[in-house]
């Protein structure tokens, strides 16, 4: 009955204060989100303590008639919202997911083909310290120099060359979509599984506003607090019987132990809201920020200033601004906006000639603010910010405090989780 503020005033101080920071600053990391307080409970409860190994009727632990209907809610709602045959929810997060759905279609040494981190690509798509780099031959494609684009002539001519076993479609930078149905022929021309993770788009899948790679994928991964909005944590979705109980024994007992089940909890909340028409209205304004922004950082002050735009535009949740020709390098133009109260992370673009610490862009997303309730008026604001902040220097404070007004105004104007004052109380 000990509340945490008296059983652990420290931890509980911590707490408060990042609850604070996401409170007064803009998030727009884009791979963060806020989930609903009514997710938070789910995760926070005393689900923590059930051990479950198994599966919904087949578990090796008695006492699991509870979490059983949980996980199980958990599956049908994710199934239905994805239009897919079989669903795994127990992955502990986007990496336990895809070295998962790896590890059941492939033998290390095998060989995977998946977008250049340097160009978009994700850890796990075959980064050398990452699982992915160690136990798999790694191939990789690219995005062409001109447009930005992935070029599917290179991913056709490198799955020839290559002969991977797996190809990896999907990203954490990239502005675009891309086309399943072409990755498919790839892979069924070379005799190769099909994998997309769809981590930081799957939001806009569900909304019905990004094009679904479940029909033409082998395996669908996800994480299901990017765009989604949920809790931390992975799903792995397939529409193949055989292929799905692959899918399960290399999570459990391939790669992981007791599932989460407060988390598959949260997940399954989150999948009710996810199918909600307010979720897709939310996802259009996700959508909707980021074409903002985007129009805003090609105009004539922002590309004067040195300030672009990779691939000149969006088509989803984030912008990668290109300032390869501004003074500002990728960690000075991430300091700035922190400086102002708005949070993103440096990134490198294509062809990036900083090095990657440094970096020559910046990751912008929306869907943190989208959830936050901010329309089209607040996201020119914010882009009007963004756009202003880069085209100042880092020692002119007066311009640098008035900006850091309007980013509170903005704060106050969208509050987030109002009622979580004393949080656990
Ligand atoms: N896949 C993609 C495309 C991602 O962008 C990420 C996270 O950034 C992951 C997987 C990994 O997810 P997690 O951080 O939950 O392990």
């Amino acid at each position: 009955t000990e509340t945490l503020a008296d059983a652990d005033a420290q931890v509980h101080q911590h707490i408060l204060a990042e609850l604070h920071r996401q409170q007064n600053t803009l998030e727009m990391i884009a791979s963060e989100n806020f989930a609903p307080t009514s997710v938070m409970q789910a995760q926070g409860s005393v689900l923590t303590n059930k051990y479950a190994e198994g599966y919904p009727g087949r578990r090796y632990y008695g006492g699991c008639e509870h979490v059983d209907h949980i996980e199980q809610i958990a599956i049908d709602r994710i199934t239905a919202l994805f239009g897919a045959k079989y669903a795994n929810v127990q992955p502990h997060s986007g990496a336990q997911a895809n070295a998962a759905a790896m590890a059941a279609l492939l033998q290390p040494g095998d060989t995977i083909l998946g977008l250049a981190l340097a160009h978009g690509g994700h850890l796990t798509h075959g980064m050398k310290l990452n699982f992915s780099g160690k136990l798999y031959d790694v191939a990789a494609y690219h995005v062409r120099e001109d447009d930005h684009r992935v070029d599917m002539d290179e991913v056709a001519r490198v799955a020839r060359e290559r002969k991977p076993k797996l190809i990896l479609a999907g990203w954490s930078a990239y502005p675009r979509q891309l086309d399943f149905a072409r990755f498919r022929e790839i892979a069924d021309e070379v005799g190769a599984y099909l994998m997309v993770d769809m981590a930081h788009f799957a939001g806009l899948v569900a909304a019905g506003l990004h094009p679904s790679p479940v029909p033409h994928a082998h395996v669908t991964t996800s994480t299901t607090h990017k765009t989604l909005g949920g809790p931390r944590g992975g799903i792995i979705l397939s529409n193949d019987a055989d292929l799905a109980k692959k899918f399960n024994s290399s999570v459990f007992p391939g790669q992981q132990g007791g599932p989460l089940e407060h988390v598959i909890a949260a997940k399954a909340v989150a999948f009710k809201f996810a199918a909600a028409p307010e979720f897709a209205e939310r996802q259009q304004r996700t959508l909707l920020g980021a074409q903002i922004l985007a129009e805003r950082l090609l105009r004539d002050d922002s590309r004067a200033a040195g300030v672009n735009v990779v691939s000149g535009g969006t088509d989803v949740h984030l912008v990668l601004a290109d300032l390869r020709d501004s003074p500002l390098d990728g960690q000075q133009a991430e300091d700035l906006l922190h400086r102002v109260g708005i949070t993103v992370n440096r990134n490198a673009v294509p062809f990036d000639p900083r090095p990657p610490m440094v970096s020559s862009g910046l990751r912008i997303g929306t869907p943190a603010l989208a959830t936050r309730g901010f329309d089209a008026e607040a996201f020119t604001e914010v882009a009007d910010v963004i756009a202003t902040a880069l085209q100042t220097t880092p020692d002119d404070d007066a311009a640098l405090d008035a900006l850091r007004d309007r980013v509170d105004a903005l704060a106050q104007r969208f509050p987030l989780y109002p009622n979580l004052t004393e949080f656990g109380r």
